[in-house]
């Protein structure tokens, strides 16, 4: 199409958490081409497959552009005033018959900050519970958790730009190339200028093939091994010791575990060589700039929190954490928005800025500024939302923008939450799995129709900007939220997403210096961000962690087994992870060209374990847990080791999520996704 491109819209990316800014060229209302912005600070003119082409979602035949009601067991189009008065009303009435515990929204990590400060505001003011959730909880509580105690706050502490002074890359749990690409790119380059590379995975991934030590521990280890390269960083006194006399505690007790966790006793548990152990932390431990990397493979297990403490452990052993020149530790996150959800306080025991709710000065602080009492009582989490709601203690689910049906783990059981709960809205672009157990399901915009920030993985503040406008009358979570209050007769005072921003920022000493005004202006901008005129902390720590004591707390943690282990019945493990042109449960992407390029999921099981059950390339395997079962197609692989096998979840015939496990942290309920005991066969 030669047709003159009318406009473009400078927004930030809605896949991944790196948070890339995008240029959206548009004609005559419908997307011509995406191209990454020149400069940008974080993804310096570069974007990945899905921010670059992943957009005809928007104007899919499917796309939802009426609300939809239940009615004789149909979903059926109907007016948003009926659709919004029957919410209303359902919501009322459970709330006045069984109080407002009954009632549990689920917020959407894909949702603007200002969408979640409206949803939380929703929940604690229109409803009156501290209910509220996000898919967080699901992915990086156990980051939240674990850099909240060692460090003292919920973020990674240094930029992505710090990535380039970096001489060691300590990679655990992570898939960058495939799952955060702009940010797999630039370890790539770093590594191709000279830097070493450990890399802590079970699969083989094409960064752990370039890695100078590649560690393919055993899924659920992870404790253990990061205990052992603290032990060898003692061992070998490869340690930073003024830091650590002058700006942390716990250094005794943590020398103490560590007696037990040579890396000669560790291989055997983790599956490794005792000599790539000592060589892995030699790697980590000799480097100056050492940067440590990592995602979900930390956070989704039994002890995820216990994996971050750890992890973190190994920064602090090393003075790589708030020090001049340091490299820090980053969690990848998951979603575009999940720390953005979170640092807006959709979670069940914080307001805004990880306040906790349980302090009263602080409730009557937000309770001044709403007009209406804070609940003091912490709410559910997303796993105890759905066990209250199979005993009858929920009656109504509100989920915003995530197919929890296919996304969260043990669905059958989800399913069954949903089945038992007396009302369920949802906020969704197409009809997916969950709005098909739904009684009102309301049209919503995407991230390319929406006004409002976002904040990446590295605590930057970003602009979103709508390139289009919602399809029929689909509308933004926060209109949607705004006049679903009105019609139970409140009104939020904020009627556009920058007021919400200033809202949150007069009631949030951390994003206190934060206004749409000021990111248009100056661009994007890091928190803690106290004032208008102060530029935002790129670098955490550096005067002092944000600890009730000021020092960086080392965390002596032993290895607690997973939730589950392989046995006679169920022999294989069965690690879920994504491709690099899908993303997630694929509502969006497969609804792009991308999907010519990977149509389908297959399994991936080593060839010897194939050849072992008679399964050639291309057959169909039955792989089965004991909550259900699911049929792909095998692809042998040498990148997964015998007993281990390999899948992503973008596509819904490949059900992975009816099998994955219900343990949960023990600290936070985030879903042990990263270990499930599963049985293969040929279907
Ligand atoms: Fe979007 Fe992530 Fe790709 Fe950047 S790397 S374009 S944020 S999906």
């Amino acid at each position: 199409d030669l047709t003159p491109i009318t406009t473009t819209t400078t927004t930030t990316c809605g896949y991944c958490g790196v948070g890339c800014t995008l240029d959206v060229h548009t004609r005559d209302g419908t997307i011509a081409a995406i191209t990454p912005t020149h400069g940008a600070p974080v993804n310096r003119g570069h974007a990945c497959i899905k921010g670059r082409f992943a957009h005809t979602f928007t104007r899919a035949d499917d796309r939802l552009i009426a609300p939809l009601v239940r009615r004789d067991g149909h979903l059926v189009e109907t007016s948003w005033q009926e659709a919004l008065t029957e919410v209303a009303r359902r919501l009322a009435g459970i709330r006045d018959r069984h109080g407002p515990d009954s009632i549990a929204m689920i917020s959407s990590a894909r949702a603007t900050n200002e969408e979640n400060y409206l949803a939380q505001k929703f929940v604690r003011t229109v409803i009156g519970t501290n209910n509220i959730d996000n898919c967080s909880r699901l992915c990086h509580a156990p980051s939240a958790a674990g850099l909240t105690a060692s460090f003292g706050l919920a973020g990674g502490t240094n930029p992505l730009d710090d990535l380039d002074r970096a001489d060691c890359v300590l990679l655990a749990g992570a898939n960058p190339t495939e799952a955060h690409p702009v940010v797999g790119a630039r370890i790539k380059q770093q590594v191709l200028a000279g830097a070493r590379l450990v890399v802590i995975d079970p699969r083989r991934t094409e960064l752990a093939a370039l890695a100078d030590v590649h560690l393919q521990a055993r899924p659920g280890s992870n404790v253990a091994v990061f205990n052992a390269l603290a032990h060898q960083l003692i061992e070998d006194d490869l340690l930073a010791h003024d830091f650590l006399t002058e700006r942390t505690t716990g250094l005794d007790d943590l020398t103490d575990l560590l007696q037990d966790y040579a890396p000669g006793t560790v291989a055997n548990l983790a599956d490794v060589r005792s000599a790539d152990l000592i060589d892995a932390a030699r790697t980590f431990g000799r480097a100056e700039h050492p940067v440590i990397i990592y995602g979900l493979g930390v956070t989704e297990h039994a002890h995820g929190t216990d994996g971050v403490r750890t992890l973190a452990n190994l920064a602090i052993l090393r003075g790589a954490v708030g020090t001049p020149g340091c490299c820090g530790i980053l969690p990848l996150r998951g979603q575009n928005n999940v720390q953005g959800a979170s640092d807006m306080g959709a979670l069940p025991d914080v307001l805004p800025g990880y306040q906790p709710v349980t302090d009263p000065v602080l409730r009557d602080r937000f309770g001044a500024a709403w007009g209406r009492p804070v609940p003091e009582r912490p709410g559910l989490r997303i796993p105890q939302m759905f066990d209250a709601a199979i005993t009858g203690e929920v009656r109504a689910l509100h989920v915003i923008g995530e197919d929890i049906a296919a996304s969260d783990p043990n669905a059958g059981h989800v399913r069954a939450a949903l089945q038992a709960s007396e009302l369920v809205v949802c906020h969704e672009l197409f009809r997916s799995q969950t709005a098909e157990h739904a009684d009102v399901v309301l049209p919503a915009a995407s991230f390319l129709e929406k006004d409002g920030t976002f904040v990446n993985f590295d605590r930057r503040f970003q602009r979103v900007r709508p390139a289009l406008a919602p399809p029929g009358s689909a509308a933004t979570d926060f209109d949607i939220l705004n006049r679903l209050a009105s019609a139970m007769g409140a009104d939020l005072g904020l009627p556009e997403p920058a007021d919400a921003m200033a809202e949150c920022a007069s009631l949030t000493a951390v994003f206190a210096g934060i206004s749409h005004e000021r990111l248009d202006a100056e661009g994007p901008l890091h928190w803690p961000c106290r004032a208008s005129d102060e530029p935002g902390e790129a670098v955490l720590h550096l005067n002092g962690f944000a600890t009730p004591d000021g020092r960086a707390a080392l965390a002596a943690r032993p290895y607690l087994p997973p939730g589950e282990q392989p046995d006679a019945q169920f022999p294989h493990l069965l690690v879920t992870g994504r491709r690099l042109v899908h993303y997630n449960t694929g509502s969006m992407t497969r609804r792009t060209d991308n999907t010519a390029l990977v149509p389908a999921e297959t399994l991936e099981i080593h060839p010897a374990d194939a050849a072992q059950l008679g399964v050639a390339e291309g057959a169909a395997v039955t792989i089965t847990s004991r909550r259900g079962r699911t049929t792909l197609t095998a692809h042998l692989s040498r990148d997964v080791v015998p007993g281990q096998v390999f899948a992503a979840f973008h596509f819904p015939d490949a059900a992975l999520n009816d099998l994955t496990s219900h343990h949960t942290d023990t600290v936070t309920g985030c879903p042990e996704y990263k270990v499930t005991a599963v049985r293969v066969q040929p279907a």
